[in-house]
Formats: structure tokens, sequence, C-alpha cells
């Protein structure tokens, strides 16, 4: 066994003086870099420490990288080596040169965006995927690759408590795994146009329209542009929670049908990405009855995972996405301690997919591909070759089991309450929407200050806002909420814990407090307000 030592960082080097790493020391004649497998467990023990060490020490690390744009450029030299480098030197480059341009997604103080949750186990899925490497288009090509993400695809169904007709199982409905939730998004509209134009062939591209919501994530608009679609965003209100109501929906159905125009499908959310909105997909589904060629698409990309908890199912809409959706997507590589990229996308009916995205050339025909007896995976999703993403969700699902999965939803929920517990109980914040499972939105509003107005409050947090982002050792994100500019909090990666909500209580506190005091003196001094 290679001395691996405490500290990746003291690993003896593992190329030796006539090591065969380098094309000018390895005598090979053809002067190619050849990778001895000494070499190779040498480096990767190293690389398995170091990542090891990493883990251990992000706490102490500043969650947001501090570098300047182009920072990268002046310290690496102009073009690639000609003559192969020794290993040791680009791994060590690694650590100096990339670590501090990373924002620490793991970090137990990063509350941004949406989680990003990675586990051991998933990296050595990745790994091991990734040294066998293959484009696993169709099944003849690697037979496991597809069977293991079509097993895997109707185990996370299983977990989540989806309606059979999604399982692979069926034949008919069936799972897939997309790179993001924008592909997910994309690929269902490209499936709802072929059955909408299947059914009306002399209704012409133009008059077709995509609905989302005014908080629908930019895929919705993403794919009305890539398609050439039509996209109309209904409206939505604070005091609906944000969330889309079937009147609306109908309204606007009745709207556009009168003016000919053809809805076709709706993007309803799951978990919106500003305030965690749950669209009332119960009263949404009674109108999609009467229009039953609009297709039902539902990203619940952040929040879906939630749905491995039975106790979360009925606020996240499980009951009406198993009676109705047409498609469901969530990203298992945000909360889902499966990292970057694994997106589940289920629908009720595959040869819609299928039969919109089949080009088979002669190159890629094969005998069970003609027989239709094993899945084609190119032909659910855009692109022709995929990566092996099946193997780090197979890993994790055995290892976590359904119940690590519950744990570390509950977990992080819990910690999300005692955040908010926190903002409750503050006379200087309120919410900006109702918590939902590992979100709070919130803002800068002094009780003492009752009088100010929406903008005056606005202007406010984002001096309180900009505070926050230029610390380094806590990271959140801002939003807008029907014209409140507010801050979001998500909790979610694994390594946060109950002392590192109270500290971001504490920073939360101070900021808030000095924001205020210079929002205070920025308006004395146009005359504004006079500091008491
Ligand atoms: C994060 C998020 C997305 C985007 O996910 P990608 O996988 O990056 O495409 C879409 N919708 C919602 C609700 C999200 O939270």
């Amino acid at each position: 066994m290679p001395d691996r030592g405490a500290s990746g960082a003291n690993l003896a080097h593992p190329l030796s003086e006539d090591g065969p790493w380098t094309a000018a020391s390895n005598g090979c004649p053809c002067e190619f870099l050849f990778v001895d497998l000494m070499d190779i467990e040498q480096a990767g023990y190293q690389a398995i420490d170091r990542i090891c060490d990493y883990y251990i020490s992000l706490r102490d690390m500043p969650v947001t990288s501090q570098v300047e744009p182009g920072y990268l450029r002046k310290l690496l030299p102009a073009s690639a080596p000609t003559v192969g480098e020794d290993f040791q030197v680009i791994a060590d480059d690694y650590q100096k040169y990339i670590i501090p341009g990373l924002t620490h997604w793991q970090h137990p103080s990063f509350f941004a965006y949406f989680p990003a949750a990675c586990t051991f186990e998933s990296i050595l899925g990745e790994l091991y995927a990734s040294s066998t490497t293959n484009p696993g288009f169709n099944w003849s090509v690697s037979p496991a690759c597809t069977e293991l993400e079509a097993v895997v695809m109707d185990w996370t169904a299983q977990i989540l408590g989806l309606d059979k007709s999604f399982y692979n199982t069926t034949e008919v409905g069936g799972g897939v795994l997309q790179a993001t939730a924008c592909d997910a998004a994309l690929v269902a509209t490209v499936a709802a146009r072929l059955r909408y134009i299947r059914e009306h062939p002399q209704v012409p591209m133009e008059k077709l329209i995509l609905y989302t919501t005014t908080q629908t994530h930019s895929l919705g608009k993403k794919a009305g542009l890539v398609l050439g679609l039509k996209v109309r965003a209904l409206q939505v209100t604070a005091e609906d929670e944000f969330a889309l109501r079937g009147e609306t929906l109908e309204v606007a159905l009745k709207e556009d049908v009168d003016a000919g125009l053809h809805p076709f499908i709706l993007i309803a959310t799951v978990g919106t990405t500003s305030s965690g909105a749950v669209d009332r997909l119960d009263e949404i589904t009674d109108i999609v009855k009467n229009y039953p060629f609009l297709w039902l698409h539902v990203d619940a990309a952040w929040a879906g995972v939630a749905l491995v908890c039975p106790e979360y199912r009925e606020a996240c809409q499980l009951p009406a996405i198993n009676s109705y959706t047409d498609s469901f997507c969530t990203n298992f590589h945000k909360w889902g301690l499966i990292h970057f990229d694994g997106s589940c996308f289920w629908v009720r009916h595959r040869t819609y997919l299928t039969d919109a995205l089949d080009v088979t050339p002669e190159y890629l025909r094969s005998k069970h591909g003609d027989a239709g007896t094993a899945i084609d995976y190119r032909n659910w999703n855009l692109n022709l070759s995929r990566r092996f993403r099946s193997l780090k969700f197979w890993f994790v699902l055995r290892s976590r089991g359904t119940e690590g999965f519950q744990k570390h939803i509950t977990d992080c929920i819990k910690l999300n309450d005692q955040f908010a517990q926190g903002i409750r109980e503050s006379d200087q914040f309120s919410f900006v929407a109702k918590p939902f499972l590992a979100l709070t939105v919130f803002r800068l509003a002094p009780k003492s200050l009752s009088h100010l107005t929406t903008p005056e409050l606005n202007a406010l947090n984002r001096i309180f806002h900009a505070r926050l982002a230029a610390r380094n050792d806590i990271a959140v994100t801002q939003t807008e909420l029907n014209g409140v500019f507010c801050i979001r909090m998500v909790t979610g990666a694994e390594r946060t814990v109950a002392k590192d909500i109270d500290r971001a209580l504490v920073v939360i506190g101070e900021e808030g407090k000095v924001a205020l005091t210079e929002w205070k003196r920025m308006q004395a001094e146009v005359g504004l307000y006079c500091l008491p």
C-alpha cells in the first residue's frame, strides 16, 4: 500500500526520478504519455485524501470565492504545454489556483440559490462511471447503462410516492434522467406539441401558446424561445401565496381560445424558485380536464425530493400529480444527495416523447431497437450520447436507503424551522412568503418603522443584501416578489447543523442593524429622514 499519510499534502511524491509519467522519462520511443498503474493508484489515493481533507476543512473556509473576473487567466500560461507535465504539479495547481476560485456549495453556511447536495457515494459512482466512460445512447451499446437507469427511475418514483403509471415497468409511462430541469421542460414541451398537433393537424404553429406563471422558473420562457412558441405568464398574487389558482387558468384559457389561440401546455410548479410557492394543482387539474389536450408538466426541481417524506405529500400536491399530470420533474442534484447532474423526468405516455424525438439513421439501428424490446434512451431526450448517471443514483439510493433520504429532508426542514422561528421572534425582520420546507423568504422591516413604504423598504433591503453579499462567511440570495425586494435563505447542505443557523441569525441581525443605520444616514443626508 502506498503511504497515504494523515493529510494528502504529506503524500510522498508519486513520481520517482525515473518515473514513467512524462514523455521525457518514460523511455517510450513514441513519446506518448505513459501512465503506470502504480502511479494512478498513488495519485488516486492522494485525490481521495485531498477530497476528504476538503470536506473536513470546509467549515473553516470562506463560503464564497472573492476572486476578481479574469483572475485565472493571469495565473495560467497562454497555451497548453507541448510536453506532458508531472501529474503532482497538476494536482497541486488545482489546490493552488482552482479552489480559491470556487464558491463552496457544500459549505455549512451556504444558504443561497438552492442546495447542491453531494455525497461520497455519489462521487464514487461518478468515478466508476467515468472509468468505463461510454455514450450509452442505445440499449445495445452498453445494456447496463440503460437497464440501471430504467430501474433507478422506478426506485425513485417509488420513494417519492409517484403513481405506478410513471414506472418503466408499465412499458407505457416511464422515467428518464435528464441533465437539468430545463431539459426536462423543453422535452415535455416538444412531446406536448406533438400530441396537440396530432389531434389538431390544421393548427399552425404560430397559434400555439405555452402557459407558465409569473413565478415559473426561466425554463418556461427558454422552452418558448428555443421552440419559437408564444409564451403567456399567468398572474399570481401575494394573497394566494404566489400560487397559480384554477380560476386564473380558466379565464386565460377562455380568453385565448376565444382569440383563436391554442394553449397546449401548462408548466406548473411545486416549489417556485423565488418563494417556494406550490401551484394549486388540485384546482388546476379540475380545469385541465375540460381541455384534454393541454399537457400538464409539473416542475418540482427543488421541492420535489421532499415527497420522499409522506408527511409533505399533501402540501406538495402529490394526489393531483398522481391523478392527472402528464409529466413530472424533480432534480436529485439539488436537494437529493446526488451531485450534479441528475434531473429525474417521468411521463405518463412515453410514446409522445419517442415519437417526437426518434430519429434513427441506419447506423443507429439495432436488433433490439427495431424489435422494440429495449428502451433506447436517446429518443427520450434531445442529445444522442448520454452520461452514465444512474450509477451514482444506485449507489446513493442503496447506501442511504429511503430512511436516509427522509432523514436528510427532515433535518433540513428542522433547520429551516429554526431559522424561521428566529425571524418570527425578531422585531427587525418579517416574512415575505410563508416559510416552506427548507426555504424562508424574509426582509428587513423593523417594527419601529412600520410607516415605511415598499420603495423605502426595498432601498433599505438592497443595502442589507449588499452587506450580506460582501461577506464571505455566509451565502444567501436576493429576489423580488411582486415588487418586494427580499432575501431567500435555503438550507440543504449535508453539513449544516443548528449552530450554523444560530450563527446565520446573528450575522443577519448584525448586518440588519448596520444596514438600518446606513440607510438612516443616507436619508438624513437628503433631508428625508431625521435621525432620532
Ligand atoms: C433550480 C430550478 C430550476 C432549474 O433547474 P436546472 O436543473 O438547473 O434546469 C427549475 N425550476 C425550479 C423550480 C428550480 O428550483
